[in-house]
């Protein structure tokens, strides 16, 4: 049985360290004393997580409510703890700090192990309807009761979203192999697993039953699949030096849907992989009377306007992600799904075949009703890619992804086996996709939307940390305003984001969680933002607008600091 005091002290120990092979192997030793039936409960803490995102459970307690169970828990007023959070900005030092001072011998603390915790945590998740916040307050009350000061540390950090070891999946990939074999012999089988399945639970609970089962590990329905990710070339001369001979497909620009079905069930998950079933009922009527029993297959959604034979915006589309009014929606903006890959078919795991045969499969099922195929033509010269390139934006599209016939499908990856070429490619306009930190209240004609822009921030792989690139006050439509200032005004801080660098301050703080596509100019050097500071001066785009909310992208995905710098480097030549 593991306690969870012993994972509060390996938290501890992995916080002091920086380096990713003693992080690794601070880790491995913890999972050598875990049993088969609490790895995947362990693994989800060390993720921060109580399930992959398609499950949907998800504690993000407010900050408010935190304080209210620090409180009751510590014996201090509510003042006590909101000025002492003031300080640290974090709420799990300020737990800690304050259950050292005042803990009293009789608020003894008991071993709860790792089990018990989970299950906590769990309870307090599903815990819905009135009064729910008051029963959560109540749950996490009586945890902490029980803690220690470092188990409370974390238990707060946990329940509030913001774990945040450090420890990324690569890294827990490489502890799980090294706990078994004493190396990294199985990594590569492992982090495959886990690409074909999204679930690091499942795969170190399917390692701990038997190494084996990794090694022979399949694509299966209702486990999701990280989505295979395009790099980007400019031209087609580019792409033919690259591929040679291939398969040219139109870009859709909609969002991407991967189909699920087993018998008469099925599932649907977003680019990031969350559930979206029951936002799309004409989607899955459509793919339930599919001839087959079992599939998984992938396709770009986008809105039809029927009366106009045209396509709905990518902004249109993404009206039909919505949690209310789906019935109208569904009306008003039918979808068509292009399908363009194929991953499963009826037991099979088709992702180690070359995307020539697997094409040939979707062709055998596809087109049926409203699951249309994304149409392919074979090309062996630039010309014709140049011909089909012009076409697709004549049709109003966004570009072209070329195709290497031979590659299996490269799950989680971002490789050549895909290639786009977009219109703005080549042009003075570009854009990055940065994560929100803050947001600015309005002025002028803004002040009723009380917004009044935004402060982005890019990720820097090489320290882990965010780094402010870009003020945006301009580029939103007024629904856009109103719909961020509400968005961003559940998710207020009053601390800065764990881990920015910043030198300008918002009006208000906010976990980084939205991601948005934002155009520009060029990029600058400037005393204001932090994207890979040299001398005080960091990168930051000139004349930033607001392009678009990227809803289906997560904050893993968000552009780096070296992107950035390579963009600014290949401006100046
Ligand atoms: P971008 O920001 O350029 O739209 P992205 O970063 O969202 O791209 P990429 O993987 O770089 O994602 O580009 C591929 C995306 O294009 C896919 O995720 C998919 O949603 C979409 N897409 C549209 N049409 C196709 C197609 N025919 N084949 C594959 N993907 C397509």
């Amino acid at each position: 049985m593991l306690f969870f005091k012993d994972v509060a002290e390996t938290f501890l120990k992995i916080e002091s360290k920086s380096g990713r092979l003693e992080m690794t192997d601070i880790l491995a030793q913890l999972f050598k004393k875990t049993d088969v039936k609490e790895i995947d409960k362990l693994i989800y803490l060390v993720q921060g997580i109580l399930a992959p995102p398609y499950d949907g459970i998800e504690l993000g307690l407010g900050e408010q409510f935190a304080i209210r169970a620090i409180a009751s828990a510590a014996g201090y007023d509510r003042s006590k703890v909101e000025s002492n959070y003031k300080k640290s900005g974090d709420l799990g030092l300020t737990i800690e700090e304050l259950f050292a001072k005042k803990k009293q011998q009789s608020l003894s603390s008991s071993d709860m192990d790792v089990l018990y915790i989970y299950d906590s945590f769990v309870k307090m998740a599903k815990t819905s309807g009135q009064g729910s916040q008051e029963l959560k307050i109540k749950y996490l009350t009586e945890l902490l009761n029980n803690s220690s000061p470092t188990e409370a540390r974390f238990i707060i950090r946990f329940v509030t979203g913001r774990l945040r070891l450090g420890v990324g999946d690569p890294t827990i990939l490489d502890a799980l192999s090294f706990s078994r074999t004493g190396d990294k012999s199985l990594r590569e089988e492992l982090e495959r697993a886990y690409n074909v399945c999204s679930d690091l639970g499942y795969v170190a609970k399917t390692f701990f039953e038997s190494p084996e089962k990794i090694v022979e590990f399949k694509v299966q329905p209702f486990k999701p699949l990280q989505p295979a990710l395009a790099e980007r070339l400019s031209t087609p001369k580019e792409i033919i030096e690259k591929l040679g001979s291939c398969s040219i497909e139109f870009k859709f620009d909609g969002f991407r849907l991967q189909c699920h079905k087993k018998g008469n069930e099925v599932e649907l998950y977003s680019r990031k992989l969350e559930k979206m079933t029951h936002m799309f009922p004409d989607v899955v009527d459509a793919i339930k009377k599919l001839k087959v029993k079992e599939i998984i297959f992938e396709g770009e959604a986008l809105a039809f306007n029927e009366p106009q034979k045209r396509y709905f915006s990518f902004q249109q589309t993404m009206h039909r992600r919505r949690k209310h009014g789906i019935d109208a929606a569904s009306k008003e903006l039918p979808l068509n799904i292009f399908v363009f890959d194929i991953l499963y078919l009826n037991g099979k795991d088709l992702t180690a075949q070359p995307y020539s045969s697997r094409r040939k499969t979707l062709e055998s099922i596809f087109p049926e009703e409203i699951l249309k195929l994304s149409e392919k033509i074979d090309v062996k010269n630039e010309k014709e890619i140049e011909k089909l390139f012009k076409q697709s934006i004549s049709e109003g599209l966004e570009g072209i992804m070329a195709k290497d016939l031979a590659s299996p499908y490269t799950a989680g990856k971002r490789k050549f086996a895909w290639i786009k070429l977009k219109k703005s490619y080549g042009k003075a306009v570009d854009t990055i996709d940065g994560v929100i930190v803050g947001y600015y209240l309005g002025k002028g004609a803004r002040v009723e939307f009380e917004f009044g822009g935004l402060l982005l921030a890019v990720y820097n792989e090489d320290n882990a940390r965010l780094e402010t690139v870009a003020r945006i006050g301009s580029g939103y439509t007024e629904e856009e305003m109103k719909e961020l200032q509400e968005m961003l005004e559940e998710i207020k801080t009053t601390a800065p984001p764990d881990k920015l660098d910043y030198k300008v301050e918002p009006d208000f703080w906010v976990q980084p969680k939205y991601v948005v596509e934002v155009a520009f100019d060029d990029i600058t050097l400037s005393p204001m933002h932090t994207c890979g500071v040299k001398d005080d001066r960091g990168y930051a785009l000139r004349f930033p607008r607001m392009q678009k909310m990227r809803g289906d992208k997560s904050i893993s995905e968000i552009t780096t600091t070296r992107e950035v710098v390579d963009l600014y480097e290949k401006q100046m030549k």
